[in-house]
């Protein structure tokens, strides 16, 4: 794994602090704006090569668990990071609020139905992890229901790591001034109103709590097999190039083959 891949990475019993860690910082990037974005779109086409490979090989799989606070840039980085990926072999999957029949089963259970298949790149957009976010800030379950929950999310990600899946879990870390700006983009643009939701501002007010909950969480389930990357978000060059290096990297660890031809190809020929 290359350095930069390592920089945002949260070591597996390690401490996280989210209130000293960046949320602007530039760190490691190729170049200015301009430079960055460049190498992103290198990174772009080599990532596309390597899902080819994986989806011909058909024998693992790649998760990409994607959270943060509201307009943290969840769909943004799924948006630009994906340009150029075959739709074929891509899954997005956004988790919503848990409906009836959800909810009436233990919380990994929509979870397991979405993971990718061999051969897929599967994208959560938010996750399993809302169970140990907003359900613990809101309450909405007693500790002596979420708490243990870290110990089943360790199980379950390292279960799906044994079966062949790549697991890359991101939280893009953005400012409280930041959120506010994008928030404020989000009011004055028509064609962004679609995006606000006034329940996001109820969600703000308890921003020190979220960001404690996320400490915890990315603190108790970063693994050797599922670790967690921290990455400054509040620049979305910077947050694309981390992202697509991170992927990148993954996927050349795998170093996923095209599977071997039939045999006597080469003396067909077509007619
Ligand atoms: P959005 O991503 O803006 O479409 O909003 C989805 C909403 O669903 C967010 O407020 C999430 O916190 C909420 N949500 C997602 N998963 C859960 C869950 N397991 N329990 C409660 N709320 C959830
Ligand atoms: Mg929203």
């Amino acid at each position: 794994m290359s350095n930069h891949s390592e920089r945002w990475r949260v070591s597996p019993g390690g401490h996280v602090d989210l209130a000293k860690e960046p949320t602007n910082s530039t760190d490691g990037a190729p170049g200015d704006k301009a430079e960055t974005a460049e190498a992103t779109a290198e990174l772009t086409l080599k990532l596309a090569e390597l899902q080819t490979r994986l989806w011909a090989e058909g024998k693992r799989s790649l998760l990409l668990v994607l959270q943060a606070m509201d307009a943290g840039g969840k769909d943004g980085t799924v948006k630009h990071v994906f340009t150029g990926v075959n739709p074929a072999g891509v899954r997005v999957v956004s988790f919503k609020v848990p409906s009836e029949l959800e909810r009436s089963h233990d919380f990994l259970w929509r979870i397991h139905n979405e993971v990718p298949a061999k051969g897929e790149v599967g994208i959560f957009n938010r996750s399993h992890y809302e169970d140990v976010l907003i359900v613990r800030v809101n309450e909405l379950v007693p500790e002596t229901v979420w708490r243990p929950r870290f110990e089943a999310i360790r199980n379950f990600e390292q279960n799906l790591a044994d079966e062949g899946t790549a697991i890359v879990k991101i939280f893009l870390h953005i400012s409280k001034d930041e959120q506010a700006e994008r928030f404020q983009a989000r009011l004055d643009d028509p064609s962004k109103h679609w995006k606000f939701s006034t329940a996001d501002l109820d969600v703000r007010k308890k921003w020190d709590d979220y960001q404690l909950a996320y400490a915890d969480a990315l603190e108790k389930t970063s693994t050797d097999d599922a670790p967690w990357y921290v990455i400054p978000g509040d620049r979305k060059w910077y947050r694309n190039w981390a992202v697509s290096s991170i992927l990148v990297d993954t996927l050349d660890a795998l170093d996923p083959q095209y599977p071997p031809p039939e045999p006597g190809l080469d003396e067909i020929k077509i007619v």
